[in-house]
């Protein structure tokens, strides 16, 4: 075995970049790499500007709404109520965060605030079950205020990057979300969930990750820090920097500042739950009598938090306390449920109903219907997650087989979510009549492409349509691959044919759907004799 170490991945791209630059004025540094680029030695604030931000426009307008933020908390909250169903608490809190937070970063774009004018970040802590709405109450702010906004799971980063990633990939991820804007992105909001998982007790899950070291350096993040635009495992990153120095352009910054970005962390703290049932349970303050009433929901415990039963659980005193504004959120009952999927303007039926009219198909949906599918999504124990779970199980089918039928319309009622399939089947029975003009239209739309494509018209007889339906019902098999199958040869045989005799327009009768291959050939045959009788 040679000595000599293997040339890395990196050698070849030194080498590919010195080739690159050989003609021109850009110096290669030490390191392989152009001088000014993002491994350059000398630490200038500005690199040269690869690009302006993919959607300049849409950008500069998010900045200039930033700028003329006006919302007040009570129309946050109204605006917020439209998607989310409960979370009451946790809207108001939210929606107070959000203002005092914009109003600052308003004031800052301003000038009307001193940079050296004593500002808290209002960092949230949001606790719950999941499928709550703790994400999609973020979303929606970052939504209505216009800012980029990016989630994670705590659980993915680890303390120096090597195993998972580095936290300051949230921020480089909030430029991305911000079409490349950095201006933008530090007035973005970041959203880590899964926090819990990270407080130094619950981390000890065999992972080579240090809870404690991850939340030490999201503290760094929250408080305020200068993150480098390019991670330094981002090989791509790195390399279209460097060659952006030789397009030329405006200069542009290289790091991007987290001071004024938002950063809510959720989690749904089960253990913690626990612990604090447990000291109420034996404390003397009286809250027993209200906590027994919300015996099952255990997370109904959390709103009980104190700073304590944080750090007790593992979190560094010092990051909870950069987090200080705290609020839980509820469990979802099986008649939230319900109301999320008749008035969230963000309701799955909603997507449903948009998928099915993809297809021109409607459907309509009882009130029992709903409260039935509410309570099985309920039992799921994910929220309103649950809903989709148990609509997707309820309606697969149904989005499977109905677009390629002739039925426009269907209701979802509590004997199809007892029995879907032994409905769906009905369904299709009751309309089995209508089914063969579906067919009959895919047959014609197989010929219009098979026209589009070859240039040659295929004129189906009534009995060659009869018999490639039942051969499609049968074999449980679109028309259109039926078609594809049997005159695959067709393109190739009718330009011969075609060569020979000019024919354009060619007849197909039952013989040709029954043996394909054997009928093209006799026509072949029969053109070429055509040829020979006329020379
Ligand atoms: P989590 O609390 O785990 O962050 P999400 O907010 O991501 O859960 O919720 C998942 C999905 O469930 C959302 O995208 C939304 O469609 C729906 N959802 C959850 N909670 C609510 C709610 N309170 N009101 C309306 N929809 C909700």
């Amino acid at each position: 075995m040679s000595d000599k170490e293997p040339p890395s991945p990196f050698d070849e791209i030194q080498k590919q970049l010195k080739e690159l630059f050989k003609d021109s004025n850009v110096k290669i540094s030490a390191h392989g790499f152009p001088e000014g680029g993002p491994f350059s030695d000398e630490q200038e604030e500005i690199v040269n500007e690869p690009e302006a931000a993919s959607d300049g426009g849409k950008s500069a307008e998010a900045l200039e709404n930033i700028r003329n933020f006006k919302l007040k908390p009570k129309e946050i909250r109204d605006h917020l109520n439209r998607f989310v169903i409960r979370q009451d608490e946790a809207k108001k809190v939210l929606s107070v965060a959000i203002c005092d937070h914009y109003n600052h970063v308003r004031a800052t774009l301003m000038g009307k605030r001193e940079e050296t004018t004593e500002y808290s970040k209002q960092n949230i802590l949001l606790l719950g079950p999941t499928g709550v709405g703790k994400t999609y109450l973020m979303k929606n702010l970052a939504r209505l205020i216009g800012v980029p906004f990016v989630k994670a799971d705590a659980t993915k980063f680890s303390e120096t990057g090597y195993v998972g990633s580095d936290v300051e990939d949230l921020v480089r991820d909030l430029v991305k979300a911000a079409d490349g804007d950095i201006e933008l992105a530090e007035k973005g909001i970041i959203f880590v969930d899964e926090i819990d998982k990270i407080a130094s007790e619950g981390s000890a899950g065999g992972r080579d990750v240090s809870g404690r070291g991850v939340q030490i350096n999201l503290l760094k993040l929250m408080e305020e820090t200068e993150v480098n635009l390019f991670s330094p495992s981002d090989m791509m990153a790195q390399m279209q920097a460097v060659m952006e120095i030789q397009r030329g352009g405006k200069p542009k910054r290289k790091s991007i500042n987290t001071k004024n970005i938002l950063f809510i962390v959720s989690g749904a703290f089960d253990k913690l739950a626990e612990s604090i049932k447990k000291r109420l349970s034996q404390s003397e303050m009286g809250f027993g009598a209200n906590v027994s009433e919300a015996k099952e929901d255990i997370s109904s415990y959390l709103q009980h938090t104190e700073t304590s039963d944080f750090i007790k659980y593992g979190f560094e005193p010092e990051f909870i306390g950069r987090v200080p504004v705290r609020c839980a959120c509820s469990a979802l009952s099986a008649k939230d449920l319900a109301h999320i999927l008749t008035t969230s303007e963000g309701s799955v039926l909603h997507q449903y109903r948009d998928d099915f009219r993809g297809y021109g198909i409607d459907f309509k949906i009882t009130p029992e219907a709903i409260m039935s599918i509410a309570e099985t999504a309920s039992k799921e124990r994910t929220g309103a997650r649950g809903i989709m779970t148990v609509m997707e199980r309820l309606l697969r089918d149904y989005k499977f087989e109905l677009p390629s039928t002739a039925i426009k319309h269907f209701e979802v009622t509590t004997e199809m979510i007892a029995d879907p399939s032994n409905c769906l089947k009905a369904l299709k029975e009751k309309n089995a009549h209508l089914q063969s003009t579906v067919w009959e239209n895919d047959v014609k739309r197989y010929g219009a492409a098979f026209e589009k494509a070859c240039g040659f018209t295929l004129e189906f007889k009534p009995l060659a349509v009869e018999t490639l339906i039942s051969e499609a019902s049968e074999l449980d098999q679109t028309i259109q691959s039926i078609c594809e199958e049997k005159f695959k040869d067709f393109g190739h045989g009718l330009t011969i044919i075609n060569r020979n005799t000019g024919q354009t327009v060619f007849k197909l009768g039952k013989l040709a759907i029954e043996n394909p291959d054997k009928e093209l050939s006799k026509w072949v045959v029969r053109s070429i004799k055509c040829v020979k009788e006329s020379s």
